[in-house]
């Protein structure tokens, strides 16, 4: 099927009951091809009843997954990772259409999708709970590891198939069901991506689409039972909130402003490679993107030439060309990036590249959401480019004169996901993962993730963890059962009480 066709097929589908299926909503949003603002489908703003259908079939088709052993589950899994491999290629070339990013990225994204899903198939099964020493003799102690019931999960548009899995693998492992409401802009891919689940209990994974209200319904659904969600501070602010009414748990990753620091000893030329690539990557739409560039003094020169010298060298274009770097999601996200690199520069910082839209591109792509690798210096840490969150092609680059005031600056910062350190001595190295507030650190070895790691941030940038045995555990209830097999009489401290152990008035003569 070419894409057009596949385009036009899920156009305006929700995915239920293991099948598209027309939304009965009239309500329609265009979908644009970043690279050329063309439009190439529409999606659905699903309508009220639709999410109350796909809430009830989600709740039904749980039960049947936790009715199965842990193996069989398992086993389910893995099939759906073996999928995930055999329909990379066609997700992969709709990501990028859908997206902007280049194919490479694409077709990267669900190889670590494939291996996120083994990872929990396998780990689903390992423990479901730990027997406790008992505190009475001759009982059983133990904890049982539950499903919460319908996990419905929110996404933004950078990863969307990546994110999904990282918080729907885990949850389905744990033996809930899940309900996917896609980013606005990655709505037909993730469609695209529910086949995988085909071989499931149908209702088991369900793809309803639409905008924030949507996402909200689900959230304050009464038959819902968690949130995973990934995106912005507020909208994260406002499910924290919704959930609360309820007591509903609730995972939140949201953004980020990840500082790259670099230290003398740092071989220069890899650690202005690693920036680049920390930088740019997905067009510095990666939650954790190299945002603030805190590098020393004693170095700053050389890194700098080489930095603007490998940015430089970067070929943008439409993804499914031979390109470094795409177009920017959409043209909201690249008129909000002006306005950040406008504001940095009216405050007195220095663009020494890009800047601009480009201006050498192919006719057909004169239209699309690009934006040129953007380097700035003479920037200080007051300016509001180091305060809030980029998510574009920027990196500000700040001189600093010691690690003290690299990491004072990394911690002077509402936001807590990551931060990169590039150096070679073993002290600074030690001060670095110790002293940086964050949910993670990388030394020499910028934005890699590990399916067995746990992923998350602190302070503002959210609440709970996904991957991991942690990421298991956030989509678990854990039920405490105490068992006495001999039904024996528990007179320690039944009634009645023995008068023997009743207060003594000591003072009564
Ligand atoms: P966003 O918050 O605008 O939207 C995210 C999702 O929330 C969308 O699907 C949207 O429709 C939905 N939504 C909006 N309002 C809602 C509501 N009231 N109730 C329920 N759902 C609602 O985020 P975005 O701009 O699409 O994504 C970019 C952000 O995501 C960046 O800040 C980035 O750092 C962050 N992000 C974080 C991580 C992480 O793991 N920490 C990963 C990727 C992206």
């Amino acid at each position: 099927m070419n894409h057009q066709t596949e385009l036009a097929r899920l156009s305006g589908t929700v995915y239920r009951d293991g099948r598209h299926i027309p939304s009965t909503s009239n309500r329609r949003k265009a979908v644009l091809d970043p690279a050329t603002a063309r439009q190439i489908g529409e999606f659905a703003d699903v309508d009220p009843h639709e999410v109350d259908e796909t809430v009830e079939s989600a709740n039904r088709a749980q039960q049947e997954w936790w009715s199965l052993s842990a193996l069989e589950r398992a086993e389910a899994l893995h099939k759906v990772a073996e999928r995930t491999r055999h329909l990379s290629p066609a997700v992969a070339e709709l990501l990028t259409r859908e997206t902007g990013k280049p194919y490479k990225e694409s077709a990267d994204e669900l190889m670590w999708t494939a291996t996120a899903i083994d990872y929990y198939a396998e780990l689903g099964r390992h423990s479901m709970g730990t027997v406790l020493g008992p505190s009475v003799a001759g009982q059983l102690h133990y904890t049982l590891k539950e499903p919460m019931g319908t996990v419905v999960v929110i996404l933004p548009a950078n990863y969307p198939i990546l994110l999904f899995i990282w918080e729907a693998a885990a949850a389905l492992a744990a033996g809930n069901s899940v309900i996917v409401k896609p980013s606005e802009w990655a709505t037909l891919t993730t469609l695209k991506f529910m086949e995988v689940f085909d071989g499931l209990p149908a209702g088991l994974v369900q793809c309803l689409t639409g905008g924030g209200d949507v996402g909200a319904r689900l959230v304050s659904h009464a038959g819902t039972h968690m949130v995973g969600f990934t995106g912005s501070i507020n909208t994260g602010r406002a499910i924290a909130r919704a959930c609360a009414d309820q007591f509903k748990p609730y995972l939140i990753e949201a953004s980020g402003n990840d500082a790259f620091i670099v230290m003398p000893s740092a071989p220069i030329a890899t650690a202005a490679r690693a920036a680049t690539f920390a930088a740019f990557f997905n067009c510095g739409q990666v939650c954790t993107s190299g945002e603030r560039f805190f590098v020393h003094e004693d170095v700053y020169d050389e890194f700098l030439r080489l930095f603007v010298a490998e940015a430089s060298r970067l070929r943008i274009g439409s993804g499914l060309d031979q390109v470094d770097v795409g177009p920017m999601e959409h043209a909201g996200e690249r008129a909000r990036v002006e306005k950040v690199l406008e504001r940095a520069v009216e405050q007195g910082a220095e663009i020494v590249l890009g800047g601009a839209r480009p201006d050498d591109l192919p006719e057909h792509l004169s239209e699309g959401f690009f934006f040129e690798p953007t380097i700035l210096v003479n920037v200080t840490p007051e300016m509001e480019i180091l305060q809030a969150e980029i998510f574009g092609p920027l990196a500000p680059i700040v001189k600093v004169s010691s690690l003290d005031e690299a990491i004072a600056l990394t911690n002077r910062s509402d936001f807590g996901l990551g931060a990169t350190i590039y150096t070679k001595d073993a002290e600074e190295i030690f001060r670095a993962t110790n002293e940086i507030v964050s949910g993670m650190v990388w030394v020499n070895a910028p934005i890699l993730d590990n399916d067995a790691g746990p992923f998350g941030g602190r302070k503002m940038s959210g609440v709970g963890r996904q991957l991991g045995a942690e990421g298991l555990e956030t989509f678990r209830h854990t039920k405490l059962v105490l068992v006495d097999p001999a039904a024996s009489e528990h007179d320690f401290w039944w009634f009645p009480y023995p008068d023997a152990e009743s207060w003594k008035n000591e003072t009564a003569s």
